[in-house]
């Protein structure tokens, strides 16, 4: 027997009639790159820009069902109008990674065959480097108004002028909700970077999982920041999951630094944050120096690489901010699992809390996992039994645009995530590495993330990394590199004895060195690639 339910495709234009219908006047405020002005509109304007767009895009552009339009932006109103627009018409929003190098975006563009680039004007430089060699792009958009556009060499249209004839009635289509709708490139660490291919159903379940009260719990009181970039991994999710729940969505332009997040936040009330633990870092140590506070912050989503204690420990003890952590990927646009406490929780001790928060989160409803063993046996979800993680559900890629990477795919239809974890009674996951950073020493596993956790919490660490380096009894054993915080002392003996008494003795590195800078990739984590480079040559005293 059949349901007599309607078949209604799940099309993300209807995000946006449904914000403008209901939550007209709930803001958006951007700060702009071109001037850092304050821009701010409500869901019924962004809605009839984005309508304004559509004809713009098809009539002017031509741009065609399934054809790549490309961005390298900032979180702005006019991303969000892009991100509708162009998904709305049928086409493919195809999010750029500004921060990977030129030939990489070059690549990227070409791979993609994309047809138009819409860029803001921090990135004129790059677009002035780049577009000789992008062979299928047909038009360059400036995102600002034709004023700007003295300050780009190549020939382009300034966003503004191309919306701004154009009239707001625009019917937008319906069709397969199964269409591609977004692209984005993993940032290819290792390797072509591959492309991940969102459809409007993947899209949309997505954002109403997310918006669930223990994931992100978006509501209509939300004051929400992304401080996590659109263009990677669409934000987490937010620029959807917003207007669909008429929360205000707060935009921080290229203003990712301490006074500049913190600004924003105190201007607009900001009660929920979400971003990487670089960025959090570097607010946090604004805050410590200026004095300043986030009152209005309730909670921080954090994620893309495990969450520190230190840093845990100083926004809720300091700050009185929820933290709260989520493991995803690229691939799972983006959300796995997210560190919401249970009922049965209240009551722990801070310590117990505090343990229970470190774990990377319970999986959301939608994502199925299963942890397997080097030869693909399953594994108990026993609180100790570690392997490798694969997943699958109705958001997570089933493949690589145009046919990249097949051997991150199982024949039984699950992707192979690279994460190294294992998983207890309740659903919680413990990340212990990705697969390519584990360091094995006379046959056991190091965790690096944890020891690097437990370096950080040394006061005078700011950021700590562990790579495996070759041993010729042990096989590896793990070297930690250290950037201290600014002023302190290089001081290995007192890393190396603090760690002793917070990890096994097996995992105390051999010998601790100390860089200026970490480096830190285009996606905001550390670069272990870069670091074993650096080190290739190093020997253990
Ligand atoms: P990229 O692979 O381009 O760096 P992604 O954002 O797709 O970008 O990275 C996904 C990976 O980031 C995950 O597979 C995992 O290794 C890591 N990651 C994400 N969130 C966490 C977390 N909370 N704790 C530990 N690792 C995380």
């Amino acid at each position: 027997l059949k349901g007599e339910m309607m078949d209604a495709p799940l099309m993300i234009s209807g995000i946006l009639k449904h914000a403008d219908n209901c939550h007209g006047d709930r803001e958006i405020v951007s700060r702009l790159p071109e001037d850092l002005s304050t821009h701010r509109y409500g869901y019924s304007d962004a809605h009839k820009r984005t309508r304004q767009l559509a004809n713009a895009l098809t009539k002017k552009l031509k741009i065609k069902e399934s054809d790549r339009v490309s961005t390298i932006a900032w979180n702005t109103h006019r991303h969000f109008e892009l991100y509708y627009g162009i998904s709305g018409i049928g086409a493919v929003v195809h999010t750029v990674n500004p921060r990977l190098d030129p030939e990489q975006i070059v690549w990227i563009l070409n791979h993609a065959q994309s047809k138009a680039v819409c860029f803001d004007k921090t990135f004129a430089p790059l677009i002035d480097g780049i577009a000789k060699h992008c062979k299928t792009v047909k038009h360059w958009v400036l995102m600002a108004d034709s004023s700007h556009l003295k300050d780009v060499q190549t020939k382009c249209i300034a966003y503004e002028d191309l919306i701004d004839d154009q009239k707001a009635d625009y019917d937008w289509p319906v069709f397969d909700e199964y269409a591609a709708a977004g692209l984005c490139y993993t940032s290819g660490t290792t390797g072509d970077p591959k492309g991940v291919l969102y459809s409007h159903r993947s899209t949309i379940l997505h954002a109403m999982a997310s918006s669930a009260a223990d994931v992100i719990g978006v509501g209509s009181k939300g004051n929400i920041l992304p401080v996590v970039p659109m263009f990677h991994v669409n934000a987490w999710g937010i620029p959807y999951a917003c207007p669909m729940n008429g929360a205000k969505l707060i935009m921080p332009g290229p203003r990712l630094d301490g006074p500049g997040l913190h600004e924003m936040i105190t201007e607009e009330q900001v009660n929920y944050v979400a971003g990487v633990p670089t960025v959090w870092l570097g607010l946090l140590q604004y805050l410590r120096e200026s004095g300043n506070r986030i009152d209005s912050v309730q909670k921080v989503l954090i994620g893309g690489s495990a969450l520190p204690e230190a840093l845990l420990r100083a926004f809720e003890d300091e700050y009185g901010v929820i933290m709260q952590q989520g493991w995803g990927m690229t691939e799972m646009s983006p959300l796995g699992t997210v560190n919401t406490p249970l009922a049965k929780h209240e009551g722990l001790s801070r310590d117990e809390e505090v343990k229970i928060k470190l774990k990377q989160g319970r999986l959301v409803f939608g994502v199925e996992m299963r942890i397997v063993d080097d030869e693909g046996n399953e594994l108990p979800w026993d609180g100790k039994s570690s392997g490798h993680v694969h997943v699958r559900g109705p958001w997570i890629a089933s493949g690589y645009f145009r046919g990249a990477g097949a051997e991150s795919f199982t024949d039984d239809g699950w992707m192979k995530t690279g994460d190294v974890a294992y998983m207890d009674r309740d659903g919680y996951m413990t990340i212990t590495d990705r697969s390519k950073d584990v360091i094995k020493t006379g046959g056991e596993w190091v965790s690096s993330i944890d020891l690097e956790n437990a370096a950080m919490g040394h006061p005078d660490v700011a950021m700590a990394a562990a790579i495996g380096m070759r041993h010729p009894k042990w096989d590896e054993r793990p070297l930690l590199i250290v950037q201290l915080k600014p002023g302190a002392e290089q001081d290995k003996e007192s890393i190396l004895e603090y760690l002793r008494g917070v990890v096994p003795k097996l995992w105390v590195p051999d010998d601790v060195q100390f860089i200026d800078e970490m480096p830190i990739g285009a996606t905001g984590k550390i670069l272990k690639t870069k670091l074993r480079e650096m080190f290739k040559d190093y020997q253990f005293p």
